[in-house]
């Protein structure tokens, strides 16, 4: 049964479309039929469309990820206990055993690094068609070709097992072992295609690894454009990506390489944060999930718009990259007292600049007025603050101190976050 369904979502699910225009329209019809089924079952979102007209969906209410948290019991559209699927959930990240189910649910934690931990709630169905979309967009070649697939996540799920079949072999490394060990393992394995998190590519090309597969997709954290080209250059292949979290899939690269939003299954609304650099937060309305739906969410990621159609000929939206979240951006001090946002781009092309030599880097705000920067390899001489200096002149902010330590991180069941900054005394 499951199985059918990802095969009838592989085919339906466009490879392309022609124009902006056949996107808005399916999104419409589709959007209103969602809507109508999740007021009717879903209380939390009933009472919180209250007074609005169905077809005013696009000015609904925005919800977070805390306001999802805090009301999931409500919020949801099946009969499922939250705090038991809670407790499951937490066992099944203590014991590595993800099998474990509430009915035909599936009860999974975000790997989030801090506040609020999301949790998610996917029916037998949803995770199959999921599958069947995820393969439409992935596997660059026919579904009825052998594909022996590795996935390197740092939790299991049974999403990608259950679909598992003669001709699509999922193999699944778990990133608590020793990353040598997974490493090990994926060379023997002989693999057509590896998804797996950029930091663990990028340690494997550091490593001068020999892992040879057809397809290299990035996915579970923020791909960075150093981290592209060194692994693009190690391996000889386009990187490409699945930009997902716990939200949902949002995007996924096209042949050419380019990120394009997963359109033909959610709506991606812009609050923008900077519309001249086309920076901003998405708000997204996701039209297939229904267990525990996602309507007029607002991501913390900030996105970078490219403004221009991509030469595939796929009329969904690009965009150039994930900057990352909103604590990942500095807040330091004006001269007036008032606060200052430094985007993640910034500090990166200042840590570049320190140096011409470095392979990797942190970059953490400890306080208002410290930041500590991580540098790869050690000993790397005289190092330039010029960069620095201007950003801090630019934005007319109180110089912090830049304080250069020895880089700690190794890869490993920790996601990777170069650029953020630490929850201090005087934040909110
Ligand atoms: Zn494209």
């Amino acid at each position: 049964m499951s199985k059918l369904a990802t095969i009838i979502r592989y085919f339906r699910t466009p490879k392309r479309f022609k124009s902006r225009r056949s996107i808005v329209k399916l999104q419409e019809k589709a959007v209103k039929k969602h809507i109508k089924f999740v007021r009717q079952n879903s209380p939390f979102y009933q009472k919180l469309w209250d007074g609005y007209d169905d077809s005013q969906w696009r000015e609904f209410p925005i919800i977070e990820k805390s306001t999802m948290m805090e009301n999931l019991q409500e919020l949801i559209t099946v009969d499922l206990d939250v705090a038991q699927a809670k407790r499951l959930a937490e066992k099944a990240e203590k014991s590595r055993d993800f099998s474990s189910k509430i009915g035909p649910y599936s009860i999974g934690f975000s790997s989030g690094t801090s506040g609020f931990r999301g949790m998610h709630i996917v029916s037998e169905a949803e995770q199959a068609t999921w599958a069947g979309f995820m393969l439409a967009r992935g596997l660059g070649s026919s579904i009825f070709k052998k594909h022996r697939i590795g996935l390197v996540l740092r939790a299991n799920s049974n999403t990608y097992e259950s679909i598992g079949s003669s001709r699509i072999k999922f193999l699944f490394y778990d990133l608590m072992k020793p990353i040598d060990e997974l490493h090990e393992a994926i060379l023997n394995d002989n693999l057509d295609m590896l998804i797996c998190p950029p930091s663990v590519l990028s340690y494997f090309a550091d490593k001068g690894s020999k892992i040879a597969v057809k397809r290299l997709v990035s996915a579970a954290e923020v791909l960075e454009e150093t981290d592209r080209q060194k692994i693009e250059s190690h391996f000889g292949l386009t990187l490409h990506q699945f930009y997902s979290s716990t939200e949902g899939e949002i995007g996924a690269t096209c042949e050419l390489g380019k990120l394009h939003l997963n359109e033909d299954i959610m709506v991606v609304q812009k609050e923008w944060i900077d519309e001249e650099k086309g920076w901003y937060h998405p708000i997204i309305t996701d039209f297939r999930r229904k267990t525990q739906p996602i309507i007029r969410y607002r991501m913390n990621d900030i996105l970078v718009s490219s403004k221009t159609t991509c030469m595939c000929g796929d009329a969904r939206e690009v965009i150039n990259s994930v900057m990352g979240r909103s604590d990942d951006v500095f807040h330091l001090e004006k001269l007036d007292g008032s606060i200052e946002m430094i985007v993640p781009d910034l500090v990166r092309r200042a840590v570049m600049q320190m140096s011409d030599e470095i392979t990797d880097y942190i970059a953490i705000q400890k306080s208002p007025e410290l930041i500590q920067v991580q540098l790869k390899p050690d000993g790397l001489g005289e190092l330039s603050m010029t960069a620095f200096d201007d950003l801090w002149s630019t934005k007319a902010v109180r110089p912090p101190i830049v304080e250069v330590t020895k880089y700690i991180h190794i890869p490993s069941t920790t996601k990777l976050r170069r650029i953020y900054r630490e929850k201090f005394s005087s934040d909110d």
